[in-house]
């Protein structure tokens, strides 16, 4: 078997129910209900590289972790683990693999060993970290389509809280996107309107005002999203979490996508039609350097966001 990742790409350990162990020893059972029946949640976060300060910065942390409390008690796990512990466990992953870089961490939790599609318990969990550099459309930008996949509703499978389940939804739109030749995908609700993308969040610039779909139109409440509302707020950017129209998107003058992974990705087309001028508009401009200015504690007005890995 070809490991799809190179070694050097792989972490040398990783932590699994609080106990730090060799990467490739971190195992599930082939009957877990976290696979089998896909009762899992996660997180997934990211750390930044202040070169200056020669610390590196995991962005968000304890909101990242209330979330994952909320989406363990959606789906009843019973005794997950404590956002305390889980927030040793994430220091402890970044030290042992002694990450000095840009990297993203990724948390789970979920029902391993044998049992039904409604196990509550035993609660299994695992931290894992890797390397991972902004990507390589942050600049550029990236054409989206808007796929035929509906996305799946708070009252079927939640889109509000991050369980692996919600991913078959983002796969199927992410492979159409794919077969058409676009780097994204836009997907919209049963009513038709904007919700999000299959790893992330949509905004669009109308009028110079931001608007997003709100939380009730079918998307996970993003750490990014709700960051770049109040720096948009801060830089004097009026913004609207509204539901958004599809034709409203052709009429955007410039739109982005955002989450953890994403960042800013630019949009530049939507369904072949170029928005504004083709490339990333000055606004998605702004608020990327902003953006890049927060998350590496450039700005002191959010340090309490960063939370620092290596000792001062
Ligand atoms: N929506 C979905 C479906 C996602 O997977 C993500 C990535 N976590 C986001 C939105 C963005 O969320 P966040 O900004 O918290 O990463």
């Amino acid at each position: 078997m070809t490991p799809s990742r190179t070694a050097s790409e792989r972490p040398a350990f990783a932590i699994m129910n609080g106990e730090t162990i060799p990467f490739d020893e971190a195992k599930i059972s082939i009957m877990a209900p976290g696979l089998t029946f896909a009762v899992t949640v996660f997180e997934g976060m990211r750390a930044y590289w202040n070169a200056k300060e020669e610390q590196l910065y995991v962005f968000r942390l304890d909101d990242h972790l209330a979330r994952q409390d909320f989406s363990m008690k959606l789906i009843e796990l019973d005794s997950p683990p404590s956002a305390e512990d889980t927030r040793k466990q994430i220091i402890e992953v970044l030290r042992v693999n002694k990450l000095r870089e840009d990297c993203y961490i990724r948390t789970q939790a979920f029902i391993d060993d044998w049992g039904d599609m409604i196990a509550t318990e035993p609660t299994s969990s695992s931290v894992i970290c890797r390397a991972r550099p902004r990507i390589d459309a942050f600049d550029t930008g990236k054409d989206f389509v808007i796929v035929s996949w509906r996305r799946n509703m708070d009252d079927a499978s939640p889109p509000r809280i991050k369980a692996t389940a919600n991913y078959l939804n983002s796969r199927l739109a992410g492979l159409e996107a794919k077969r058409a030749g676009a780097g994204g995908a836009i997907i919209l609700n049963r009513d038709g309107t904007v919700s999000e993308g299959p790893g992330g969040c949509i905004f669009m610039c109308r009028d110079d005002k931001l608007i997003t779909p709100a939380v009730t139109d079918g998307i996970l409440e993003s750490i990014t999203r709700a960051t770049l509302l109040t720096l948009a707020a801060d830089l004097g950017i009026e913004t609207e979490e509204r539901s958004v129209g599809r034709t409203e998107l052709h009429l955007a003058s410039e739109a982005f996508y955002c989450g953890t992974g994403q960042e800013i990705t630019p949009m530049i087309s939507i369904d072949g039609k170029p928005l504004g001028d083709g490339k990333p508009g000055p606004r998605t401009s702004e608020l990327q350097t902003a953006y890049d200015d927060l998350v590496r504690g450039r700005n002191e007005r959010y340090r309490e966001w960063l939370i620092p890995v290596w000792p001062a």
